[in-house]
């Protein structure tokens, strides 16, 4: 599409004006915004699965069938090794750019909301307030029959944790394993989000993981002007108004600028010597 021709910062300048232009605006982000803080992806080139091969897709009937068991590999450092780099990746990352430059953008009141397929926490621990994790968050419990969450911060559990206070049940990470069902309150949330929402940032996402990427077609389909933040081409790519093609933390740190500048400096100052982010 004709946007992809057009110099990043050009780019820049429409997503802006497209974000002026709307009363709500709504931030998906997904793996590629983790990506550049250090967590691995589980697909492409360096990804997981394709060093370590592709695990069994139905991780969480196995926690069903023996949820202590489980624990017992996971507090003993048993997992596969793949989950072990990830735990790891995941334990020493911290919040880049993109994630301070999100904080920006709220913090200025021209976005409404974030939803993240992230697991990491980054966006919590960089200071933004209107989340939703839509995959959890490894630093929480849930309870499996009623949802309840309980934060673990930095703690990391040293033995199976007991069932939940108020039901009984299991409890696991809030992280939404393969093959377990969508926790009914993020994706209701979340779709919430879509629904209000009348321009839409896709940022790092392949739009291949479902049902999250499916709301950005929804938004769509709804009238709200699609904007992605990517380096690569995606699924999404010929559905979008504008599309920027570089990383999350250099186009969200210049599209900070752009809402943090004096009226005087914008919209038309060099991207390059804008100041953004904390
Ligand atoms: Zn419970």
């Amino acid at each position: 599409m004709q946007a992809e021709q057009l110099p990043v910062h050009n780019t820049i300048s429409q997503a802006a004006a497209l974000i002026r232009a709307s009363d709500h605006v709504v931030a998906m982000t997904g793996a590629g915004m983790s990506v550049e803080s250090g967590i691995p992806t589980f697909r492409g080139k360096d990804g997981l699965w394709t060093r370590y091969g592709q695990p069994p897709m139905d991780g969480f009937k196995r926690f069903r069938e023996d949820p202590v068991g489980w624990w017992q590999k996971q507090v003993n450092r048993q997992m596969d090794a793949h989950m072990i780099e990830l735990r790891d990746a995941l334990l020493a990352a911290q919040p880049h750019a993109g994630h301070h430059a999100l904080v920006t953008l709220e913090r200025a009141g021209v976005l409404h909301h974030v939803i993240t397929q992230n697991i990491d926490g980054l966006d919590l621990k960089a200071g933004l307030e209107n989340l939703i994790e839509i995959h959890g968050n490894r630093s929480r419990l849930r309870c499996v029959g009623c949802g309840r969450r309980t934060s673990l911060g930095d703690f990391v559990p040293q033995e199976p944790p007991e069932p939940c206070d108020g039901c009984g049940d299991v409890v696991k990470f809030d992280t939404v394993m393969f093959g377990e069902p969508m926790p009914s309150d993020t994706m209701t949330a979340a779709r919430e989000q879509i629904d209000r929402a009348t321009c839409v940032l896709a940022i790092g996402t392949s739009a291949s993981v479902r049902p999250a990427s499916g709301l950005l077609w929804i938004a769509k389909s709804q009238g709200a002007t699609i904007v992605e933040i990517n380096p690569f081409e995606t699924k999404l790519t010929s559905i979008c108004d504008v599309v920027i093609r570089t990383t999350a933390g250099e186009a969200l740190g210049h599209l900070a600028g752009m809402f943090t500048q004096s009226a005087a400096e914008r919209p038309d100052g060099p991207v390059s010597e804008v100041r953004y982010g904390a």
